[in-house]
């Protein structure tokens, strides 16, 4: 259930977000369990934007590579997927930026903080 509701969620979703998903048939205890194990296991990442809360998402592996929005407004997070053309441009500015610092760079994430549309 959790996996299925952060297939069809369009960015992290926390424990209380899920929970309202899901439907509280399921105990916050056991979505707290799972959460866990299923971080463990490599099928869910974790998300800090907002201090003190921990948002989750299905892994790149499985979800596809994206970004994310911010809004520091309402706290939302939204997924956000580049195009290839942009895709290959950050590409290349993250290896020059990781080649500046001496870092053997893998995998990036670009985090955009503003404001969503509904509290722009
Ligand atoms: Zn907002
Ligand atoms: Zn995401």
């Amino acid at each position: 259930m959790v996996i299925g509701a952060l297939a069809e969620a369009d960015g992290p979703r926390s424990a209380a977000e899920l929970s309202r998903a899901i439907g509280e048939s399921v105990p916050l205890s056991s979505l707290y369990r799972s959460l866990a194990v299923l971080e463990e296991v490599g099928v869910l990442a974790p998300h800090y934007s907002s201090p003190g809360l921990t948002r989750y998402e299905l892994a790149e592996w499985l979800s596809g590579h994206h970004h994310h929005l911010v809004c520091i407004g309402c706290g939302r997070v939204q997924d956000l997927e580049a195009d290839d053309a942009i895709e290959r441009r950050l590409q290349e500015i993250v290896a020059d930026v990781a080649r500046a610092a001496s870092f053997a760079e893998l995998n990036h994430a670009l985090e955009i903080e503003g404001h969503c549309a509904r509290c722009a």
